[in-house]
């Protein structure tokens, strides 16, 4: 190899890829992510967080590891759901710069020199990979995904991307802002956009699975949105306590109009109808401003108990990695 790379020696690259049963297609990707951090000629580890897979992922990431020295591995010691998996990669990675990407190859791995070209080369802190298509995706995911970001972004007062997936290298700024953030309620990408810094994109064309099958479903777009809402904005709390308001003062002049028409002796004994309206409606109100409350009543209770968010059964470092002085071990973390 004759070309020097354009790398410096002094920078360190962490891929992080969580991984849930993907037995079939792992092999492949760890390659494939190898091939390209090999041709970019850069310091480097991958980490793998293992997400409490059930099939032979982890055996057949532990005999990877054999093979590629710089892989690293962390196994949860249960399926947390890639957004913790995420963040456990995230907070055990040493890179300067993190990539985060799936394992299922939908985010493809010759994007990443492109990701940290454009970070590098217009100093940003995050550059994502935003998909200009999405492949083997309905039409109705899609769409349930674009309403979802809107009310997200609506409701946060934060700007969330539509097309921005989780594919993105960041620097160790923004990896540090976000692994400061211990909140139960996790959802990546309003993190990102919380944090703020620099940030820029490239397109990419997102493929359909290769292999193994999607967790999407809808309890968990359902429960994402949910989250998005409840966890990262107070505003419903705002906009509950003005409907109170309003509605409190129309009840207080009804409750002076009845009054009034009594005094001067207005008989007035109609009133079912009207009886049942008013007790309905304010019973409608009252129950969908409680489920807002218990909304946000569970989220209290979860992030009081202020629990780890996840243990790790085993963690393999690589023999590699432990030997050089850029890793500095931050057990207070853990
Ligand atoms: N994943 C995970 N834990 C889970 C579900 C998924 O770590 O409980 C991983 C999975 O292995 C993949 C990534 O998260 O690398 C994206 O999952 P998936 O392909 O199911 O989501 P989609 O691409 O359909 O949104
Ligand atoms: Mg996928």
């Amino acid at each position: 190899m004759a070309r020097k790379s354009k790398f410096s020696k002094d920078i360190v690259i962490s891929v992080v890829a969580p991984v849930y049963n993907e037995e079939q297609g792992i092999t492949d990707f760890i390659a494939q992510v190898f091939s390209v951090l090999k041709k970019m000629d850069i310091n480097h580890e991958v980490i793998l967080v293992n997400d409490g897979s059930r099939d032979r992922t982890l055996q057949t990431i532990e005999r990877q590891m054999k093979q590629y020295k710089n892989l690293r591995l962390i196994d949860l010691s249960r399926n947390y759901g890639r957004e913790i998996a995420m963040t456990a990669g995230l907070d055990q990675s040493v890179g300067d710069y993190v990539v985060l990407m799936d394992s299922d190859l939908q985010d493809p791995p010759a994007l990443i020199p492109q990701l940290l070209d454009k970070l590098l080369a217009e100093n940003l802190d995050t550059v994502y990979a935003a998909r200009s298509s999405r492949e083997g995706e309905s039409f109705l995911k899609k769409f349930s995904s674009k309403i979802f970001y809107r009310v997200a972004s609506r409701v946060s007062g934060m700007s969330i991307p539509d097309n921005a997936g989780d594919y993105r290298v960041m620097s160790r700024r923004v990896v540090n802002a976000i692994n400061s953030m211990k909140e139960h309620n996790r959802y990546l990408k309003m993190l990102y956009a919380y944090v703020g810094f620099k940030t820029g994109y490239v397109t990419f064309d997102r493929a359909a699975r290769t292999s193994g099958t999607s967790s999407y479903n809808w309890v968990k777009l359902i429960n994402a949105a949910l989250d998005a809402i409840f966890a990262f904005s107070s505003k419903p709390l705002r906009w509950m306590s003005l409907i109170s308001v309003g509605i409190s003062l129309l009840l207080m002049s009804y409750a002076g109009m009845v009054l009034v028409s009594k005094i001067i002796g207005n008989h007035t004994v109609e009133g079912w109808s009207s009886l049942m309206f008013m007790v309905s409606l304010m019973f409608s109100i009252l129950f969908l401003f409680l489920s807002v409350l218990s909304e946000y009543i569970g989220r209290i209770l979860t992030e009081s108990k202020n629990r780890p968010l996840y243990y790790l059964r085993e963690e393999n470092g690589s023999v590699h990695f432990q030997s050089q002085s850029i890793i500095q071990h931050d057990d207070s973390r853990r």
